[in-house]
């Protein structure tokens, strides 16, 4: 079993790059990819493991975009950690990231939650800053009585207190992906379902756009949906690819490798993945 898709406290998990390895090797998993938003940063300690576990540890990221109206997660896999050129489109996202939580500090000192970047700083291990740090700082400072109730309320994608960051577009993502020699993956499709949301062609059109795979089987998935997904890309003649998308403390309950329990992502999907890195199309 392989899982592509995780995160440390180099974004929103908890783990540390070494922690994750570990845990990596005691799941008894053969290959695992880090893929923290944004950022390569956790990249060189997780891999400074390799000569203590067994496990495969492989480059990656997640970068934000917008499509049809809403954001849409793509997942660079197996991306150079060298290429210079990567490194510097990844510190222009972090600088708008970093632009998006001053304004949204504005945003909830408007609504009656005045709370500073110390604050939310407080919460992280790490300079960038995203929304589960939000979450702890307003519940630190008794604005919500617990950090998921500032989702609800204040910093979800629905709420007056969320102001959404300048993202990419699909076509831009997969470029740079690309450009960097990985492969670029829809992450999580599933959670788009619903509201009249049609994966048959959105996914069409994102191949169009350069997407060379997605996520069929995913830690929070049902059965349904993974079936849903695999068939999908072997329509299509995507690449599937498969993750818990484990953010330690940050997801109470979700697994590394298996998800809420019932998660097996097969080895030969990494096979599969790396065929297409070598041969794949470049839109
Ligand atoms: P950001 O990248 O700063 O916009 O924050 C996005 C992160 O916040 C996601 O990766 C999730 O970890 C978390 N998140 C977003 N929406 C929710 C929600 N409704 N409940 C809990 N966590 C959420
Ligand atoms: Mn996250
Ligand atoms: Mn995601
Ligand atoms: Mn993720």
């Amino acid at each position: 079993m392989i899982d592509l898709h995780c995160h440390t406290l180099h974004s929103d998990g908890t783990d540390t790059p070494e922690s994750l390895a570990l845990l990596g090797e005691s799941a008894r998993l053969s290959a695992l990819c880090l893929t923290d938003h944004d950022t390569l940063g956790g990249i060189p300690r997780f891999l400074a493991m390799q000569s203590q576990v067994k496990v495969r540890l492989l480059v990656g990221t997640e970068l934000s975009c917008r499509f049809l109206g809403q954001s849409l997660h793509v997942l660079g896999l197996l991306v150079d950690p060298g290429d210079a050129v990567f490194e510097a489109r990844l510190e222009e996202l972090r600088g708008r990231r970093e632009d998006r939580n001053r304004r949204m500090l504005l945003r909830l000192a408007e609504l009656g939650c005045p709370i500073t970047i110390e604050d939310v700083q407080a919460h992280a291990d790490t300079p960038l800053l995203s929304r589960v740090h939000f979450a702890k700082a307003l519940a630190a400072r008794g604005f919500v009585r617990r950090a998921p109730e500032a989702f609800e309320r204040l910093i979800g994608d629905d709420c007056p207190g969320f102001v959404p960051r300048e993202e990419l577009s699909p076509t831009e993502a997969a470029r740079w992906i690309r450009e960097a020699g990985g492969v670029p993956v829809v992450a999580h499709p599933g959670r788009f379902i619903g509201g009249g949301f049609r994966w048959d062609d959105a996914m069409a059109d994102l191949q169009r756009q350069g997407l060379e795979g997605l996520e069929g089987f995913y830690g929070e998935y049902r059965a349904s949906e993974q079936k849903y997904f695999v068939a999908l890309a072997a329509r299509l003649g995507m690449v599937v690819t498969g993750g818990s998308d484990y953010h330690g403390a940050n997801k109470p309950g979700l697994r590394l490798g298996r998800g809420r329990g019932g998660l097996q992502v097969p080895d030969d999907l990494l096979d599969r993945l790396e065929t297409q890195q070598k041969f794949g199309s470049y839109h």
